[in-house]
């Protein structure tokens, strides 16, 4: 199950953020076993109208959608990777998330403290980015030089060649590093993402950048720190998203009933942007949904873009990863626009697949796997 981190400085909203997330419908509706889990971390429901599709058409007994594990992870300083603040034990909790929520402070609010005295979100943005950025450079050197010491010790040839490759690969993502640039920005052969992917990297982590608004600037969609944001990532982070959101806003209509909430938002003229932000978190980690369905039970399953059959049956019992027969096939979409399992099966696009199938984003599978 992968994690992701909510992270940015103290008072940015991260903690508002976080309750409205668990709070609201999407995260723990009184019938599903999602929850809380501790006061630091959540599990939440992915919205997904597939899966509501799929669960209206079948109207199974149970209803298992996929989830997202998110954990609020204490405020930054500036100096944390030199041990300021919670310093490292706070980076250490960075390193165990697979990816970073980024909260930057936009709303102005006389009463709520900015540790860095005024509300300047570009220049929160590079103090957080440099603090993981000296970080890593703290973890490559000390990897490398265990590295070069591994060397000089001596090895068989074979051995020998892939520390030498290891150790070139560690070189250059140093360079990179001090060069003022991101691990996840770097363009790595597969080789040099192996020697990479070990080190937990903190730069490596994908990013969603969180702008937390006023409710008054969410609503009407304006902010003057906006378009020096959209700037700043399109330098430094290009390509990583960037949701404008209200933490205030997303509090309130966390602590409202469901109806309560559609008025709500009806009579502001804004939506929750709770569903996008779980959904960019999904598409920045490069997950993909595929659905088992039938009378008993729709379930999302989540597996990485690129899996293969056996490897996602696997996610649904281990065993089948190694009895695997076959696969049978056919995409949500076809099922949507046929509107039935026979009418997909009679237009001929019901398929069997083997080992090598890439699963697809929305397959509806059902495997065969052997004793
Ligand atoms: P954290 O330190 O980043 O977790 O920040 P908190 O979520 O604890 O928020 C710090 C303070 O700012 C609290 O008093 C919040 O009520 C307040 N706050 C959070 N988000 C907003 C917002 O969008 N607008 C306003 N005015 N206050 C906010």
């Amino acid at each position: 199950n992968l994690k992701s981190g909510i992270v940015g400085l103290a008072n940015v909203g991260k903690s508002t953020l976080f309750q409205a997330i668990t709070k609201s419908n999407l995260g723990n509706p009184a019938n599903f076993p999602y929850a809380t889990i501790d006061p630091e971390e959540a599990r939440v429901i992915v919205p997904d109208d597939r899966f509501d599709w799929l669960c209206e058409k079948y109207n199974p007994k149970s209803r298992v959608p996929a989830n997202l594990t998110i954990y609020d992870i204490a405020g930054l300083t500036r100096g944390a990777s030199t041990g300021a603040g919670l310093g490292n034990a706070f980076l250490s909790h960075i390193r165990a998330v697979d990816a970073i929520f980024e909260v930057v402070r936009c709303f102005d609010d006389a009463e709520i403290i900015h540790v860095e005295g005024d509300v300047d979100p570009v220049r929160d943005l590079n103090i957080i980015s440099e603090e993981l950025r000296l970080k890593d450079i703290e973890f490559v050197e000390k990897a490398l030089e265990a590295q070069k010491k591994k060397t000089r010790q001596g090895g068989q040839s074979l051995q020998m060649k892939k520390w030498k490759e290891e150790e070139a690969t560690m070189e250059k993502v140093l360079a990179w590093l001090k060069d003022g640039k991101d691990v996840r920005k770097g363009d790595w052969t597969p080789k040099e993402v192996e020697a990479i992917n070990p080190l937990f990297l903190l730069t490596a982590k994908p990013v969603v950048f969180l702008v937390n608004l006023s409710e008054r600037d969410f609503i009407r969609k304006k902010n003057k720190h906006l378009p020096k944001i959209v700037e700043w990532v399109k330098e430094h982070a290009e390509g990583d998203p960037i949701i404008p959101i209200s933490a205030a806003f997303e509090h309130r209509l966390a602590n409202m009933s469901e109806e309560e909430a559609k008025e709500e938002c009806k009579r502001v003229g804004a939506d929750s942007a709770l569903p996008k932000v779980i959904v960019q978190m999904r598409k920045a980690l490069h997950l993909h949904s595929f659905f088992t369905v039938g009378p008993d039970e729709v379930r999302q399953w989540t597996i990485r873009a690129g899996t293969k059959a056996p490897q996602a049956a696997g996610v649904i019992h281990s065993d089948f990863e190694k009895t695997f027969i076959q696969a049978i096939v056919y995409n949500y979409t076809t099922l949507k626009e046929l509107g039935d399992e026979s009418e997909v099966r009679a237009k001929g696009k019901m398929m069997t697949k083997g080992k090598d199938y890439v699963v697809e984003d929305g397959d509806i599978l059902l495997i065969k796997a052997g004793a």
